[in-house]
C-alpha cells in the first residue's frame, strides 16, 4: 500500500496498512483500547472503542464511529495540558495540576466524543495505526447483524467471523 491510504478507499479492510497515523488513545491495556484516530488521506477522525479481544489482548476489534469536522484538532487542544502529543500513538498521561483542571478537560473531551454518528467500520487489528487484518464497512444490509453482534458482546471468533476470516 502507498501512503496515500484513505479510510474511504479501502472497500475491504484485509491485510491493510492503517491509514491511521495518528491515533489519541483515551484507554490502555497492553495497547489501546478506546480513543480517536485520524485517516492521514481525507482527515477525519474517528471515535473507536474495543468490541473484542482475545485472551493475549493482541487480536483486537473495534467499532469506529466518525466525528464532525475539527474535532481531532478540539481534542489535542483539549489534551495539551497533559504534554506534547507523540505520533503515532499518544497515551497522554491522566496527571492533572489541579481535579478543576482535570474536570474541565474531561468535559470537553467527552463534548466532543459525544458528537461521534454511528459506527461506519468494525476492524480487527493487532495494532490500529499499524494494519488491518481484516474490516467491514457498515451498511443498511449488516447494520442489524453488527447491533446484535455488539449486544451479544460476542468474542474475537464471531467477530472474524462476521469479517470473512473465519
Ligand atoms: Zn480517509
Amino acid at each position: 500500500m502507498d501512503s496515500n491510504t484513505c479510510c474511504q478507499e479501502l472497500p475491504d479492510w484485509r491485510n491493510q496498512r492503517s491509514p491511521f497515523q495518528r491515533i489519541l488513545s483515551f484507554g490502555y491495556y497492553d495497547g489501546t483500547t478506546a480513543g480517536v484516530a485520524q485517516c492521514v488521506g481525507c482527515s477525519v477522525a474517528y471515535k473507536y472503542d474495543l468490541l473484542a479481544w482475545d485472551e493475549d489482548q493482541d487480536m483486537r476489534i473495534f467499532g469506529l464511529a466518525p466525528l464532525p469536522s475539527g474535532s481531532f484538532s478540539e481534542l489535542l487542544a483539549a489534551s495539551a495540558v497533559l504534554g506534547e502529543p507523540r505520533w503515532p500513538t499518544w497515551v497522554p498521561v491522566w496527571q492533572f495540576s489541579s481535579e478543576t483542571i482535570q474536570n474541565k478537560v474531561e468535559s470537553r473531551i467527552q463534548a466532543v466524543l459525544n458528537k461521534a454518528g454511528p459506527l461506519t467500520f468494525v476492524v480487527a487489528t493487532n495494532d490500529i495505526s499499524n494494519n488491518f487484518v481484516a474490516g467491514k464497512r457498515i451498511t443498511e444490509t449488516n447494520v442489524e447483524l453488527v447491533q446484535g453482534l455488539i449486544s451479544k458482546s460476542v468474542d474475537v471468533q464471531e467477530w472474524l467471523a462476521f469479517l470473512g476470516e473465519r
